[in-house]
């Protein structure tokens, strides 16, 4: 259903915002690129100019690169204790929250989902993050370990581990979730005491930005956090290949991902840490609540607009409830409310861009001319807009490139089953495990299920839980390591381990 009407205009302060001229924010300084380009930033709802920026490439990395070394090595950032680090983190996350209305807004305009979904979930989670980061810093721990060396007989020592920043992090990171990404990457890099250049998506550019504001209102001392906008392949490429960067952290595709890899690999084997693809598996068991796992199914798909690494587009539903599921789902999807993200009724929101929407047709395109149908969808929305009609597919083989690949959109395959543990080995049947969720009375089936399921993160009678606390990331080719939880703070830490003799 497309809402018509025009949306509500934002508030004056976040027009102000978009009218201006956004620059890099290098060494606390906010500074036009070295080559003076700039680059547009669309509006994907109307698909018009919404702000500008500076397009920043390798020379304004390597200045980005400079400052970090230079606040991680001799700044102020150094002497900062775990104890005023911890504040500036939680007091960034107080100023976030006091801007959530201008946050949120920015977020719909820049990227496209709700605004109310971004108000709800988006800078919530962000505000969250920061405040469970910040509790860290005081609590990174070593360890004092008991030794033997049995080729020095009668020796004593003490010996101790330290839990080291591991030094200047570049960090890289897509449109779905912008500003919460940011957060996700600079909350445990602050934390344990990294300095950062982060090179944010060149479709959503705006919250990072605002954020980088708020850093330097926060008390964060300059050249701790660097943002640079521009492309990928310049910018975020140069990011990765940089010989003077300890580590770098990346979420997005995982074709992406592997160029991350190799770019580490021939300059410095710095550190790698990867949040990549997903094509995760939804089970529906058959004793299920259906009047839970239908809409559960359909919000693991058609939540931000399927723009989700985690986004559950492989439903499967024994045979015996199939119909029923897949009519319910079908049903919701042609419930859902499109139209631009500032409208107060919307549920969903266009494509982040042009590109999106193309791909994402393209993938329901493939899957329908190669047998497949759409009960409902499978067409570009109406509107001016990257919009994407919700889709429910079915009739599809395991080989189509709907069941294989990412298609990153509202469309989900549903998949009738026989075997209960037949659809275990269908779900594990993919090159990634980001995400999978089990639907069931029987909670003992559903932790039996769970833990045959090759994924990092696994719901049981939910889906799209996250928390802070919670650590986040995939198996195989959906990334290395975990984002949020204590397990973050493994990737932004180096143990130093201590011996003395006495
Ligand atoms: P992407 O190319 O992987 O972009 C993610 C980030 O990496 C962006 O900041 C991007 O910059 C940057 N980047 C691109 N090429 C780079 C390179 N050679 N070296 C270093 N950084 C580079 O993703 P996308 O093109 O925006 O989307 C394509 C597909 O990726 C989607 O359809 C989806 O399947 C997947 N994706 C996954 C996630 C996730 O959360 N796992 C998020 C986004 C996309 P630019 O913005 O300038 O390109
Ligand atoms: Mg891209």
């Amino acid at each position: 259903m497309f809402l018509t009407g025009t949306p509500p205009q934002c508030q004056s302060k976040t027009q102000a915002f978009l009218d201006q001229e956004h620059c890099l924010l290098i060494d606390g300084e906010w500074v036009p690129a070295a080559s003076g380009k700039r680059l547009e930033v669309t509006n994907p709802a109307t698909g018009e100019k919404l702000s500008s920026v500076a397009e920043g490439d390798s020379e304004d990395v390597q200045r980005a690169v400079f400052a970090a070394r230079r606040a991680f090595e001799s700044g102020p950032w150094s002497k900062v204790t775990t104890s005023e680090r911890g504040k500036m983190i939680w007091k960034l996350a107080d100023l976030l929250e006091a801007h959530l209305d201008e946050f949120a807004e920015l977020e719909s305009l820049d990227n496209g989902k709700p605004r109310a979904v971004a108000a709800a979930a988006d800078v919530p989670l962000a505000v969250d993050l920061l405040r469970y980061m910040a509790g860290w810093a005081t609590k990174i721990e070593g360890n004092t370990l008991p030794i033997s060396v049995p080729y020095m007989p009668g020796a004593e020592f003490h010996s101790y581990t330290h839990r080291e920043p591991v030094g200047v992090v570049g960090q890289i990171i897509p449109w779905n979730f912008p500003l919460l990404m940011a957060a996700w990457k600079l909350g445990p890099a602050l934390a344990t005491g990294c300095t950062v250049v982060l090179k944010v998506a060149e479709e959503t550019p705006m919250t990072a930005l605002r954020l980088g504001h708020l850093i330097q209102e926060a008390g964060i001392p300059d050249g701790v956090v660097n943002i640079i906008t521009g492309y990928g392949e310049t910018a975020g490429a140069a990011l990765a290949a940089h010989p003077d960067v300890d580590k770098v952290a990346f979420t997005g595709s995982t074709e992406v991902g592997k160029l991350i890899v190799q770019a580490a690999g021939q300059s410095n084997l710095k550190k790698v840490s990867l949040e990549l693809g997903g094509k995760s598996p939804n089970i529906i068991l058959p004793d299920a609540d259906l009047a839970a796992a239908i809409p559960g199914a359909a919000n693991a798909i058609f939540f931000n607009h399927g723009q989700c690494c985690c986004a559950g587009s492989r439903l499967y539903v024994h045979r015996s409830q199939y119909g029923e599921v897949v009519k319910g789902i079908a049903e919701h999807a042609k419930s859902i409310q499109m139209g631009p993200g500032m409208h107060p009724d919307c549920q969903m929101g266009p494509m982040v861009s042009q590109i999106q929407q193309d791909r994402v047709c393209g993938f329901m395109n493939s899957g329908l001319s190669e047998g497949a149908e759409a009960v409902t969808g499978g067409q570009p929305g109406e509107g001016q807009g990257y919009f994407v009609e919700p889709t429910v597919l079915i009739n599809t083989r395991p080989e189509m490139s709907v069941i294989r690949e990412e298609i990153f959109g509202p469309v989900v395959a549903a998949v009738p089953y026989d075997d209960e543990d037949q659809v275990i080995a269908v779900a594990n049947d993919s090159q990634y495990g980001l995400a999978a969720a089990v639907w069931t009375r029987d909670i003992s089936r559903g932790h039996q299920v769970a833990k045959q399921l090759r994924a990092g993160n696994v719901w049981i009678n939910c889906y799209n839980v996250f928390d802070a606390a919670l650590p986040f990331g995939g198996f195989k080719q959906s990334g290395w390591g975990r984002e949020m939880g204590h397990d973050a703070l493994e990737l932004y830490t180096e143990t130093k381990a201590v011996t003395v003799q006495l």
